[in-house]
């Protein structure tokens, strides 16, 4: 957590976004008396994404560059149905696991007092109305974008009547759809937002917080911005779907006695290809059961991610990466792939694991075996070393042996009579390999050189030997699961589909049984390595937990992908 540095303050550096430059005129202007106060609003009801990460970075990191800053953590928790106190939890330690420490903790709910006062405010200046209609009704009346609206038949209550009916929903009297209060706006408005919308509706149902005290609940709109006010939010952040939104949140502002005037301001949102960025979706990946849970590591939530082992700071250094702006673009999943192998290979160990293993018998190994110290980091030796053994059977990668190879030209690894350096040990030569009844091979018979050691080409053969591979020694190599991940998705822009499940991967989840190094089969959960050759894996935290060893590919070493396509 304490690896997030305090930046430069705004008005003090270059600023990379539109936001930055903003809040470094109010700075010199000494708006807000020079304060920087942010909130990241999540609705508690379902786990975080990725997409939420750019809306913290940007959130909490303004209140890490700045002197007088802070940024809170508010639960908008308006919508009982669908929320709960499980979504509460897995929120705060995804916010606390990317780096970020709230200084103030809310909860829209603990202002459900104050927001009703609002309400009761606007009903006496003659700005809300309770109206008695049903809720396709007041749709109806709504108009188009070409057609004003119609106003409501109940809009001219007085508001003695108004108060008395308001004072009646919210002592339960009445069923849920008899009655909503809506503000008195403008049903012409060119704004959608700005037609009467309704700030409370009757919904008899348990909210997580506050129990069975209230049976009307506040809508987002109204409820939102005043929040943002309570709190004394300088510089409200949303994304761009909101910024029709901003006249109705700037009249709520106004027209009541709010105690802060906060400034809305609209980002695009982050957008990934190949990838589903709506917690609805998620959450139906999740119910139908596409994938195991909302932390399955081929999940875009940062739980998910974070069991794969994508490492906060890689999503950190991801988001500052991609900016912040005003157009809304897509971007590759590959670049934020790269951003977490840029950071694996600063801090993990190398070792070698064979994913898909073929025996290799060494037909000439008549010694004992040999023990070898092998580096953990070939050029940072703070790293140390480990023994390795080799000996006379060994496990090679499947993939290393071709039985019709191309040419030696083009292929640097085994086939019939091709020869390759073993990672820290000898060259070998392929003379014979065995196949079983299905055709299948099965096993090799090399022969090794004495005079190969320490890099040095062996005597017997003309040509330089190029090739280098990985390998375990089958006497001590432990059995481990690894799980591969590929997307979970075929289509590039999943989330643009309407029958979006049809494009699940099927493969994008393979389960094998892979040789490792025998210190590997001791690691703890969340520790992280490097298999030469193979990619960066991590020991599964949950599955460690239940007292299974898994590890999770997190990434591979190259982009493979992109060739692919
Ligand atoms: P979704 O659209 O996935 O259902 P949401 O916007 O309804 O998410 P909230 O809990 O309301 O989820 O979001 C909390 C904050 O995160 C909001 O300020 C929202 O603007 C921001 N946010 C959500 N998705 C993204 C995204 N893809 N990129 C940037 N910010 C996002
Ligand atoms: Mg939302």
């Amino acid at each position: 957590m304490s690896d997030v540095v305090k930046g430069v303050p705004t008005d003090e550096k270059e600023h990379r976004n539109f936001i930055e430059n903003i809040i470094a005129d109010d700075l010199k202007s000494s708006k807000h008396d020079g304060w920087v106060i942010t909130r990241f609003p999540p609705e508690p009801n379902g786990y975080l994404h990725i997409g939420h990460a750019k809306s913290i970075c940007l959130n909490f990191g303004l209140a890490n560059d700045n002197k007088k800053a802070k940024c809170h953590l508010r639960f908008d928790d308006t919508n009982p149905l669908k929320e709960s106190t499980e979504y509460v939890d897995s929120i705060k330690k995804d916010v606390e696991w990317l780096g970020y420490k709230w200084d103030e903790l809310h909860f829209t709910s603990d202002y459900f007092e104050k927001l009703h006062g609002f309400a009761i405010e606007l009903i006496e200046k003659g700005l809300a109305f309770v109206d008695s209609q049903s809720a396709d009704e007041i749709a109806a009346q709504r108009g188009s974008f070409e057609k004003p609206g119609t106003n409501s038949p109940f809009r001219e209550r007085s508001v003695a009547e108004n108060l008395e009916l308001f004072n009646k929903m919210k002592a339960g009297e009445f069923a849920e759809g008899e009655h909503v209060l809506r503000a008195k706006i403008d049903m012409a408005s060119s704004y959608m937002c700005m037609r009467d919308p309704v700030l409370y509706r009757i919904r008899k149902v348990h909210h997580h917080r506050t129990g069975d005290d209230w049976c009307i609940y506040p809508m987002y709109d109204f409820a939102h911005g005043l929040s943002d006010s309570i709190e004394g939010i300088t510089h409200s952040l949303c994304t761009l779907e909101f910024q029709d939104n901003r006249a109705l949140y700037d009249w709520f502002v106004e027209n009541v006695s709010s105690p802060s005037t906060p400034r809305q301001i609209e980002f695009a949102r982050l957008n990934l290809d190949y990838t589903v960025m709506s917690k609805r979706k998620l959450l139906q990946l999740v119910e139908e059961k596409h994938v195991d849970g909302w932390d399955d590591p081929r999940m875009p939530t940062i739980s998910g991610v974070r069991r794969r082992g994508y490492p906060a700071a890689g999503i950190r250094n991801f988001m500052n990466m991609v900016g912040v702006g005003k157009q809304n673009t897509v971007i590759e999943l590959s670049i934020l792939e790269e951003c977490v192998r840029d950071h694996l290979n600063k801090t993990t160990k190398r070792c070698m694991g064979v994913i898909e293993p073929l025996k290799v018998t060494i037909t000439n190994w008549d010694r004992e075996d040999l023990a070898i110290d092998a580096p953990f980091h070939p050029q940072d030796e703070s790293y140390g070393t480990r023994k390795i053994t080799l000996g006379k059977e060994i496990y090679i990668e499947r993939s290393d042996f071709l039985e019709d190879p191309p040419s030696p030209k083009k292929w640097f690894r085994l086939g019939p009579e091709r020869s390759v350096r073993l990672r820290y040990g000898c060259v070998i030569t392929c003379e014979e390999f065995v196949k079983n009844e299905a055709g299948e091979v099965i096993e090799l018979k090399c022969k090794y050189y004495e005079d190969s050691f320490n890099g040095q080409q062996p005597a017997a053969l003309e040509k330089k030997v190029k090739g280098i591979i990985h390998w375990v020694n089958a006497k001590e190599a432990k059995d481990v699961e690894v799980r591969l991940y590929d997307r979970l998705f075929k289509h590039e822009n999943p989330g643009g589909l309407k029958d979006y499940l049809s494009e699940i991967n099927p493969d994008s989840l393979n389960i094998v049984n892979a040789k490792v190094e025998p210190f590997l089969a001791e690691a703890s959960g969340g520790d992280q390595f490097q298999f030469e050759r193979m990619g960066y894996f991590t020991v599964d935290e949950k599955f460690f937990g239940e007292g299974k060893l898994v590890y999770n590919k997190t990434v591979a070493l190259k982009d493979s992908w992109k060739k692919s396509k």
